[in-house]
């Protein structure tokens, strides 16, 4: 195992952020932790580099208890941290060299793995500009060559797309699938089910400070695979109408999103025509019906009872 997090506990002020996580993660995965704003991500990956004091539980990276060899650990991990951390005035060269220079690199080896971050990141021709200049999205990537330039076993990214332009979204996605093809093993924060299901081998699904339900994504869409899920678009909706179809057999579960009603109903039960029936009953004028195939949003939908974005 490259991290084992055991029985963990964080609160502040009393709340409690992160209730009791357990998580084993496996050498060579993309390890994904999904869940809302607020979910307690953030606290976990704190916790796990020594940034937050937890109240208790067990956190051993590399088969090793963290606390006790904090120093050995963080030689062999590197954080890209939600909020940039780069020097606004050291350019982009002297800004990873920096950083280099933090992990004892030196000499001929340091100027080869500041080159190797920096073109990784696509940032080589940029390497004398400043970052004041770049994009958020260039700074973000100047952050992962500062948190790479170490070449360590194991990388964490937390929300490393949150704010930036799709080019520099889609360069950051496929630059997680490369270091981990070279053997880096990698955890991935996000509130975006769609990034984290085009990349993660291994996911695990926050809310409130909990783990909710974790599995390759195979094995999440399994868990709502007895489920069919109708969306139907309407020009009006009425409040009411929650009421009336959670009383045909078969209904779940009923959500309204905007203009949208959204029913989950057991597969087996063919209840689509009386749902239908009962909505134009009600005067509602139908633009549209889906039927769904499962994606991780609807596991958290349908395990919270809500959007995993609001
Ligand atoms: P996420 O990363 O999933 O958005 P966080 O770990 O940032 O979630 O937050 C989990 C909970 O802990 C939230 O309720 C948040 O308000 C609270 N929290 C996080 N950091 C602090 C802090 N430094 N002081 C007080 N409360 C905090």
């Amino acid at each position: 195992m490259v991290l084992e997090i055991e029985n963990l506990v964080k609160r502040y002020n009393g709340n409690l952020a992160v209730d009791n996580v357990n998580m084993k993660i496996k050498n060579g995965e993309i390890f994904g932790l999904l869940g809302p704003n607020g979910a307690g991500k953030t606290t976990i990956i704190n916790s796990i580099i020594g940034l937050t004091q937890i109240d208790s539980g067990v956190v051993k990276i590399f088969e090793k208890d963290f606390i006790k060899n904090e120093m050995e650990i963080k030689k062999d991990i590197g954080v890209v941290p939600q909020d940039i951390a780069v020097f606004e005035d050291l350019s982009a060269l002297e800004n990873v060299e920096f950083f280099g220079k933090l992990y004892k690199l030196k000499g001929a080896d340091l100027k080869l793995k500041v080159k190797q971050a920096l073109e990784f990141t696509g940032l080589w021709d940029k390497r004398k500009i400043y970052p004041k200049k770049f994009s958020g999205g260039m700074k973000r990537r100047l952050n992962i060559a500062c948190a790479i330039v170490h070449q360590p076993k194991l990388i964490i990214m937390d929300e490393p797309t949150v704010g930036i332009d799709p080019q520099s979204r889609k360069h950051i996605l496929n630059s997680v699938k490369i270091l981990n093809e070279r053997g880096a093993t990698v955890i991935y924060t996000s509130h975006y089910m769609e990034e984290v299901e085009e990349l993660c081998s291994y996911i695990t699904i926050m809310d409130n400070g909990k783990i909710i339900a974790d599995g390759t994504k195979e094995s999440l869409k399994e868990l709502v695979s007895n489920e069919n899920r109708m969306e139907i678009n309407l020009t009006k909706i009425e409040n009411r109408i929650t009421d009336v179809l959670k009383k045909i057999e078969g209904v779940k579960e009923v959500i309204i999103e905007d203009d949208k009603l959204v029913i989950v109903s057991n597969r087996e039960i063919k209840n689509a025509g009386e749902i239908i029936n009962n909505i134009l009953k009600m005067d509602m004028e139908i633009v549209s019906i889906n039927f769904e195939e499962p994606t991780l949003e609807n596991v958290f939908l349908t395990l919270t009872g809500r959007k995993l974005r609001d």
